[in-house]
């Protein structure tokens, strides 16, 4: 097969065990920066076109598109995945999951709608329903996350009654989105991400923060180990990715009292940790299933 591995970096580890995964399997591979890509979106011959190394335009043509899309580039990056849907290439994962993904809010309520286990979360624009909201998650301590959060920067906990309504209107205050969310305190500060490929979990890691910190993202000195998940962990975690649409997708849950629960479903989750704890060869599982998954076609319906 001819891949493209849509990253703005090659040197990313991600990028780099794609691409060496997909050589080792027999295929070729490039990676492609999307944001030098450029498409001509009402010809009757949609292609994507790309500004190469030598300055040159040259026509892209894959039979399958790996997209790892950073969150910051998420509405160009999803454009030009859609582009190459529209000329028919397959990719893992299609420009309209990961849109519902990336958006927190929109996501909890596709979950809600099919019944996979989240902490309860509220969402609310009015300033006079701030009190409202404290108490629909069980008053304080509780989670206030920006909906566009990525690596555990806009998630924050208030411990306070107090607190949680200053941070409330400091939110609002800038125009930013945000939900509030109970505080799983029982979770002790762990998260476990499960990397689903297809309808199976192939890897999973615990991730435990750092001391006094409450997130375990391993930007924010989490570190990782493996974890043997339970039946019931591994079907949720493939169900919230089913109903994403996502067919490689970073599920993180946290353990609480009243079973697992989903706080994020990523669609372009990071390898490197998860290789590295879970000793999985995680690039090479994924480029066996789209080898095997190709064969059904491209465009095939995802998500619900
Ligand atoms: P981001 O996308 O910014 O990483 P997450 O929603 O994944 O945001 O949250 C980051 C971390 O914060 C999680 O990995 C978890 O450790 C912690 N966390 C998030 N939500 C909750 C919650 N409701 N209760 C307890 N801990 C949480
Ligand atoms: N890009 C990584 C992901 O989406 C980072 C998220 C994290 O901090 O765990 O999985």
């Amino acid at each position: 097969m001819n891949i493209g591995v849509l990253s703005r970096n090659r040197n990313l580890y991600s990028t780099r065990r794609l691409v060496e995964a997909a050589k080792s399997r027999g295929h070729e591979v490039r990676v492609i920066d999307v944001l030098k890509c450029f498409m001509n979106i009402t010809a009757n011959d949609p292609d994507v076109f790309y500004q190469n190394r030598e300055n040159n335009v040259e026509e892209l043509s894959f039979d399958a598109v790996i997209p790892r899309i950073g969150a910051s580039i998420t509405n160009y990056g999803c454009a030009v995945l859609r582009q190459f849907e529209v000329a028919n290439t397959y990719s893992i994962n299609e420009s309209i999951a990961i849109t519902r993904s990336r958006d927190k809010l929109r996501a909890h309520q596709l979950l809600a709608r099919r019944g996979i286990g989240q902490p309860i979360t509220s969402y609310a624009s009015s300033a006079r329903a701030t009190n409202h909201l404290i108490e629909s998650v069980g008053g304080a301590p509780l989670i206030v996350k920006l909906t566009q959060s990525t690596q555990g920067n806009g998630v924050l906990l208030a411990e306070t009654k107090k607190a949680a309504e200053a941070l409330i209107n400091a939110f609002r205050g800038v125009g930013s989105d945000f939900l509030v969310q109970e505080f799983i305190k029982e979770a002790g500060g762990s998260d476990i991400r499960c990397f689903v490929v297809g309808d199976k979990v192939i890897a999973a890691m615990q991730r435990k923060a750092a001391k006094g910190e409450y997130r375990s993202n391993l930007h924010r000195g989490g570190v990782a180990e493996v974890v043997k998940l339970n039946s019931a962990e591994r079907k949720l975690a493939v169900d919230a990715a089913r109903v994403m649409g996502l067919d490689m997708a970073g599920v993180d849950i946290l353990r609480s009292a009243h079973g697992p629960l989903v706080i994020e479903v990523n669609s372009s989750p990071g390898l490197e940790g998860i290789e590295n704890a879970s000793g999985v060869d995680v690039a090479g599982k994924i480029i066996q299933y789209i080898e095997s998954d190709v064969l059904r076609g491209p465009n095939k319906p995802k998500g619900k």
